[in-house]
């Protein structure tokens, strides 16, 4: 018999009993939950093998004490995790976060929401997220060299290339990933490329992966736009973050045309009325490590906003690309009132729920950030190809193959969309087509 919306609910409410304050873990399962009553009715042996409340459930979690010696001599304890949520696709896939911020309810919702972006991808991956509420800002080379190296001291042992292969997030990135490839080669005496993602291409690491968030993100947006006949040529964009992800989107738009009139970091917003300069953003942020405000002393025609929002700033297009939940209800209705006609997220769940509400009943385009971010772990994915057969291939080739992903995942979920009555909702035709290639496998496989 198939489940209705009652029984999802308390599948729902079961989640919420078994994993207590874990509210961001709770947001990402009830988002999936809510938009999967109509596969459940075409598919009712998803009800039977009990795929909802498997899904639900990590296949393993794993949660270490990261001991290490700050540059004073001082001995610091910080907590690592790793949770590996599902395999049936492929060995576990998603990045590491290091956050003062991380708990094990953070590392949940975003290994639940990789489940369902790595099947998008078309790729053999399965879903894990891992991290540290470890903070690399301010800390020096030497420091984040010993956390590293002590985080992977205990990592190794869970990981390999067909087990479980980590990548960046935020604060790692590609000096983070150095320093815990070098501990993984030395702990298991084996030079085992494809065990990280998100390396130098000097040693293994994919073109395009440092750039692909971001791009795969703005592809995604650019397909979006050309269903109502728009493109970003002329737009006015705004972009939340100033990192890795927010970085090359921005480059992205860009190359198509369109103008990013603000940026941010956790301190504040840059407005800059005629564009934001991309190569400062990149010698102050990926160069020097410094913050946003020095922008603006170094372009007097730019304001900087100290703890102002970049969704107060009218746009056509906007790109969250900072964190989760940066993105409200009171901010999308200002998103909406100011004109904006696009939302693609490049950040994991940035949006809260209300927001996505909000965006939906204005029926303005919206994607969610585990459709259009993809582009990140399906370039991870090609990096591990490369690994696996020894090759390193071009720019051009590798951006040719995000490109392609990034447009059949627009389709797909377009077309699911569509399939399932609701023509353009992003969110109900991503969740549709994850969960269903993952539920399919999993029926396969028996009770695992
Ligand atoms: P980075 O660490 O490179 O950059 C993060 C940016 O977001 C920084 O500007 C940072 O500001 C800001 N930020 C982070 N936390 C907060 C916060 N709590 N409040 C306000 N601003 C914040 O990370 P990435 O660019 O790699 O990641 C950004 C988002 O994209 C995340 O949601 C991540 O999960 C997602 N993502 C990343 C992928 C990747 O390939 N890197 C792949 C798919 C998704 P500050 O420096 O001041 O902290």
């Amino acid at each position: 018999m198939p489940i209705g919306r009652e029984q999802i609910e308390q599948i729902y409410e079961q989640v919420v009993r078994r994993n207590p304050g874990e509210l961001e873990f709770h947001q990402a399962v009830k988002e999936v939950l809510e938009t999967l009553t109509p596969v459940l009715t075409k598919y009712p042996q998803f009800a039977e093998h009990k795929i909802i409340q498997r899904i639900c459930e990590p296949e393993r979690q794993i949660i270490f004490r990261v001991p290490w010696q700050d540059d004073r001599g001082e001995v610091q304890i910080n907590r690592g995790f790793r949770v590996q949520f599902n395999s049936v696709l492929g060995p576990y896939k998603g990045g590491l976060r290091f956050h003062p911020s991380v708990l094990l309810g953070t590392i949940k919702f975003l290994g639940f929401e990789q489940i369902f972006k790595n099947a998008l991808t078309g790729m053999p991956i399965g879903g894990a997220k891992g991290g540290s509420d470890f903070d690399p800002k301010g800390r020096s080379d030497d420091e984040v060299m010993r956390f590293c190296q002590s985080f992977m001291t205990e990592l190794h042992r869970h990981l390999g290339e067909y087990t479980d292969v980590p990548a960046g997030d935020i604060g790692v990135g590609a000096r983070e990933i150095g320093y815990l490839f070098g501990q993984y080669k030395r702990m298991t005496n084996r030079y085992e490329s494809a065990v990280l993602t998100g390396k130098s291409p000097h040693w293994g690491g994919a073109l395009v992966r440092k750039e692909a968030t971001g791009y795969g993100a703005v592809y995604f947006v650019d397909e979006m736009l050309k269903t109502r006949g728009e493109s970003f040529e002329g737009k006015v964009c705004v972009v939340s973050g100033s990192g890795n992800v927010a970085i090359y989107t921005i480059e992205k738009i860009l190359e198509l045309g369109g103008r990013v009139v603000a940026c941010s970091d956790s301190g504040g917003v840059i407005y800059h009325e005629r564009g934001i300069d991309l190569d400062t953003v990149k010698q102050l942020k990926e160069v020097e490590r410094k913050r946003i405000s020095v922008y603006a002393d170094l372009h007097k025609d730019a304001k900087y906003i100290p703890g102002g929002s970049v969704w107060d700033i009218p746009c056509q297009v906007a790109m969250p690309s900072a964190t989760q939940n940066e993105l409200d209800g009171d901010a999308a209705r200002r998103l909406v009132t100011n004109g904006c006609i696009a939302v693609g997220e490049g950040a994991n769940m940035p949006t809260t729920p209300e927001g996505v509400r909000i965006f939906q009943e204005a029926k303005i385009l919206y994607a969610p950030g585990k459709a259009a971010n993809a582009g990140g772990v399906a370039t991870s994915a090609l990096e591990m190809q490369q690994n696996a057969s020894r090759d390193a291939w071009s720019f051009e080739h590798t951006e040719r193959r995000l490109h392609e992903i990034m447009t059949e995942i627009h389709r797909a979920c377009y077309e699911t969309s569509v399939e399932f009555g609701s023509p353009g909702n992003y969110v109900l035709g991503a969740n549709i087509v994850g969960f269903t290639r993952v539920a399919e496998a999993m029926v396969a496989f028996g009770l695992i």
